[in-house]
């Protein structure tokens, strides 16, 4: 019989979006999160024709993405989208706390709606955000008639570091956020974040909801970026208290180290909530080689980790977040969704 074909979204358009400089903490460097990453991942997942059938989704509804994200900075995001070709606007000027006025039609007044200078502003920065957020709101929507179990949105730009009101850490929209709200409608939710970065932009929308928990798995925030977000003491609030679990890890943490924290923190606080839907917010630069991250996950302990999410067979969609060895990137993300199919048992 042959094995379950897994349903990935993903539009060329997404590659429209070109970040040349990170204007990071060491100086102007090589942006990190281009377009090349979503063709690594493609080019790994068509050489298995039998077991990704690949879509273009449809555009997301504009509500959609309303739904997480203030107008004021989808108001930008057009105002940027005036800017000419290749010209980047890089937020260097950001409020005090009660600073509360600027005008979303002015490119200057950027910092307002961002947290970092990592995250620059182009003409297509919103074309290719949106449908980045197509990819993860049609795979979301593609698990709720029960025909599928496991789906992947090819999620390029990334999106867990952007909250309600702020962009940054190279995220324009929430895509998790985006799937997690579609998903919502028809359910409880639970979102595990792997990325080697807290996804402080996640937490934040959910912070103050018990019908979506988070988990996030990440580099302790001491001294990695977000910073000021993923400490352990971050639990919730209101409501939501108990609905967030963040587990920081050490700098250079191995597989079987990782997988430890997976198994005996991540699996139990799973089996607690019984969501009807598991979100996966993926990102590889947890990868042994990945230039970003200090983790040391080979390829075979991305296969081990979905195989042991996949274990609780909850209807699951990986939607694609960091990751930038860009040459690795595609095997990693296939031995990722073959671990959760085999853990899900997936004919
Ligand atoms: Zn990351």
């Amino acid at each position: 019989m042959a094995p379950y074909q897994i349903p990935v979204y993903f539009h060329p358009n997404q590659l429209l979006f070109h970040p040349k400089k990170d204007w990071d903490q060491k100086g102007l460097l090589e942006h990190p999160e281009v377009p090349e990453r979503a063709e690594s991942i493609l080019k790994v997942l068509k050489t298995a024709p039998d077991d990704f059938l690949i879509h273009k989704p449809a555009r997301v509804p504009l509500t959609a993405i309303q739904q997480v994200h203030r107008l004021g900075m989808l108001q930008l995001y057009q105002t940027a989208s005036k800017l000419s070709k290749d010209q980047p606007f890089y937020p260097t000027h950001f409020p005090k706390v009660h600073q509360r006025k600027a005008d979303p039609n002015n490119i200057h007044h950027a910092g307002f709606y961002c947290i970092d200078t990592s995250t620059p502003l182009y003409k297509k920065t919103w074309t290719s955000a949106s449908w980045s957020a197509a990819s993860a709101y049609e795979a979301a929507r593609s698990l709720i008639s029960g025909e599928n179990r496991l789906t992947y949105g090819l999620c390029r730009p990334p999106g867990h570091h952007a909250d309600h009101k702020y962009f940054g850490g190279f995220c324009y929209i929430n895509n998790a956020a985006v799937a997690a709200q579609a998903l919502g409608e028809k359910g409880t939710v639970a979102i595990l974040d792997i990325d080697y970065h807290h996804g402080d932009g996640t937490q934040s929308i959910f912070y103050y909801d018990n019908k979506v928990l988070y988990v996030s798995v990440h580099a302790d925030p001491v001294d990695e970026y977000p910073y000021y977000s993923g400490h352990a003491l971050e639990q919730g609030l209101e409501v939501g208290a108990g609905y967030t679990l963040n587990i920081p890890l050490p700098k250079g943490t191995n597989g079987s180290a990782y997988l430890a924290a997976i198994k005996e923190q991540v699996l139990p606080k799973l089996l607690q909530f019984e969501p009807t839907y598991l979100i996966i917010s993926a990102g590889m630069d947890i990868y042994s080689h990945d230039p970003v991250g200090t983790f040391k996950l080979e390829v075979e302990d991305f296969f081990k980790t979905g195989e042991t999410i996949g274990s609780l067979n909850i209807p699951t969609v990986v939607v694609q977040e960091g990751g930038y060895c860009v040459h690795d990137l595609g095997s990693c993300v296939q031995s990722l969704l073959y671990g959760l199919r085999s853990g899900m048992q997936l004919k």
